[in-house]
């Protein structure tokens, strides 16, 4: 039997499961700083600092005023599997804590330099235990005040593929943020701190209000528009703020959900959050939601996935009605009450309302209104009098006396604007052009038909001036020689800290398509300089939209891939709209256009521009074939 040369099965060192569990749980320093900050606040902190450098990369440090570490633990803490959280399996059902899997600290200190020091209420002294690589140092006295502090450099080091992988420091930066942000929006009593580079990007003092706390990361825009949602059903609750539908997003980034103090995320929830909107915000948008779910914790297994993120919960029919009901009838009260008065029950998180909500909320039941006579009116095949605002693509009041001679384009941003803004936009009713050897009309908004000698054309006005746009633009992209509007005064354009950093990640790219970014501070960027061809565009949102394009998680889009994608998203943007009713001039001037393109058949999503009725098709319809 000795002399057998194949594999024999052995066990693996600690310090190999730990790297191998390391890679499980902790994929970047963002990573670290989560599992860290749920830690200090397991431990009852009421303040977290939390420093990084290069993006955490190369320091990410972690200091709290919680209960500490006993030193004769220390070795335990960082050891897998040890947790002072749970006792027995039972217990993984009723946890109350963030962190139970007593991983995390063996995980970050078998592939960083660690150091952790703690000093609990009673002892005199602080101490410290170095950790390289996996390998323990011994546990010695150290200076320090009550609490625990975590020091974690080189991420990585002895595991240099993962190294490798990091990408920007202002990219790393920016995950670790939206982890901080998690934290901080699930604990607002919690004193926080975050600082990179040893500059400080956010200061959070305690506070029992919620929307405070947002403020502080969302600023007034979006924050003063705040709805607020509360519901109980059963032992179950949900509370937080909905935001006006006017503030979407691309994707799901804007939608905050917590279960018992934890970030998750749900499909059922996403799911009841949609249908909650549907109607209220333009397909392909997503409404920006921190919503709170509280419910007793054996009515939910948290134990599904390794970083927590996706949760089972007992009865998910149950929580899509609790979601539902709970926006659904707050918008619902607005509309037939004409005020917003929210769901009975005492509001955990104080919020006088505003002159500006008391305003939004009318607003809101104008606008649902109108939304709902949109809806009740299709249904029975009748167009809408007058047709109601928010049902129009915005067309903005600036795209009348588009002028088609140029490429230069007015641009409508998909955004939904307030009734307001949008009432005095209604188009004149749709016309005839005749001119010239061209004989087409709008119809529809949205289509042009088209008298050609080939036979009847019918043209995507939206799929055709995007494409006009693309071959328009690409040339100038790869040459340099996008033409931008330098501004005078910069604007400051208030972002999520995470997209801010994603743009000046890209801000030579962004200056190859004419859009000139520096950094501000916080989540503030200044813009100097927009594309000419999007001049009318919503500069703000067409850099959100941008942050999208350039963040794609989990895979780094080569450059031509990103150039790619903006040319495509820039296009589509400065192009006009279905919905967007044409001027005779304007109808020409695309139509005109239309000869320049090469391809002109296809626009750039690959969707045809154009299709052709040829006459023998028509005649064959009306039976005048061979008759
Ligand atoms: P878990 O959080 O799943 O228990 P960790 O590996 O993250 O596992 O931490 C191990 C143990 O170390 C925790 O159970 C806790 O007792 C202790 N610990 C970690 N961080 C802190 C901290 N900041 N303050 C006090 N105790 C801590
Ligand atoms: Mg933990």
């Amino acid at each position: 039997m000795s002399t057998t040369v194949g594999p024999r099965i052995r066990q693996l060192e600690a310090t190999v499961i730990n790297k191998i569990a390391a890679g499980e749980v902790i994929e970047r320093p963002a990573s670290v700083v989560k599992e860290l900050l749920e830690n200090s606040a397991d431990a009852l902190s009421t303040r977290i600092e939390v420093d990084l450098i290069d993006g955490g990369a190369e320091l990410i440090r972690i200091v709290d005023d919680g209960e500490g570490i006993h030193p004769d633990d220390f070795q335990l803490a960082v050891s897998s599997h040890a947790t002072s959280k749970i006792v027995s399996d039972a217990d993984l059902f009723s946890v109350h804590t963030m962190g139970f899997r007593g991983e995390a600290l063996a995980s970050i200190a078998s592939v960083s330099k660690f150091r952790i020091r703690s000093r609990q209420q009673d002892s005199d002294s602080a101490y410290e235990l170095k950790v390289e690589g996996g390998k323990l140092g011994k546990v010695t006295p150290a200076a320090g005040p009550f609490g625990t502090s975590i020091e974690v450099r080189q991420l990585f080091h002895n595991t240099p593929v993962r190294r490798k992988f990091l990408k920007t420091k202002a990219t790393e930066y920016a995950h670790a943020t939206e982890y901080f942000t998690r934290v901080a929006l699930a604990r607002p009593n919690l004193h926080m701190v975050l600082r990179h580079q040893n500059k400080v990007s956010y200061e959070l003092p305690a506070t029992e209000n919620l929307v405070e706390r947002l403020r502080m990361f969302y600023g007034n825009d979006l924050t003063s528009q705040l709805i607020r949602v509360e519901r109980e059903m059963g032992e179950m609750r949900l509370w937080g703020y909905v935001a006006h539908p006017s503030h979407t997003k691309a994707n799901r980034k804007g939608q905050y959900l917590f279960l018992n103090g934890r970030w998750i995320q749900d499909r059922t929830v996403q799911a009841a959050i949609s249908e909650a909107y549907r109607g209220l915000v333009m397909v392909g948008r997503q409404p920006v939601v921190f919503l709170f779910l509280e419910m007793p914790s054996d009515q939910v297994d948290v134990n599904v996935h390794p970083s927590k993120w996706e949760v089972r919960f007992q009865d998910s029919q149950q929580i899509y009605r609790l979601v539902l009901s709970a926006i659904r009838d707050t918008f619902l009260s607005m509309d037939l009450n004409g005020s917003m008065s929210g769901p009975a029950g005492k509001p955990s998180t104080p919020h006088e309302e505003t002159p500006e909500q008391k305003q939004l909320k009318l607003e809101l039941t104008s606008w649902a209104k109108s939304q709902l006579e949109q809806a009740e009116s299709e249904l029975v095949g009748v167009e809408p009098q007058p047709v109601p605002p928010a049902a129009i693509p915005p067309v903005q009041a600036s795209s009348e006396g588009t002028d088609f001679t140029s490429p230069i384009q007015s641009s409508n941003d998909g955004e939904i604007t307030t009734p307001e803004s949008t009432a005095s936009a209604l188009p004149s009713p749709p016309q005839t052009y005749l001119g010239g050897e061209i004989r087409a009309m709008q119809v529809m908004e949205c289509y042009l038909l088209v008298d050609d000698p080939s036979g009847v054309m019918i043209i995507d006005q939206h799929a055709l001036h995007e494409r006009i746009m693309y071959e328009y633009l690409r040339p100038r992209v790869l040459e340099g020689t996008v033409e931008s509007q330098q501004l005078l005064m910069p604007l400051t354009i208030e972002l999520a800290s995470s997209e801010a950093a994603v743009l000046l990640d890209h801000q030579d790219l962004l200056s190859e398509f004419g859009y000139g970014v520096e950094e501000f501070g916080g989540n503030t960027i200044l813009l100097n300089r927009y594309p000419v061809m999007l001049q009318k565009a919503d500069h703000a949102k067409v850099l959100r939209d941008l942050v999208i394009e350039l963040d794609t998680p989990g895979r780094k889009p080569s450059r031509r891939d990103l150039v790619d994608s903006l040319l495509h998203m820039m296009s589509c943007k400065a192009a006009v709209k279905a919905g967007h009713r044409l001027t005779p001039e304007e109808i020409e001037s695309l139509l005109a256009k239309r000869h320049l393109v090469d391809d002109a058949h296809h626009c750039p999503h690959g969707r045809p521009t154009a299709m052709v009725l040829t006459q023998e098709q028509l005649d064959k319809q009306f039976g005048r074939l061979g008759a």
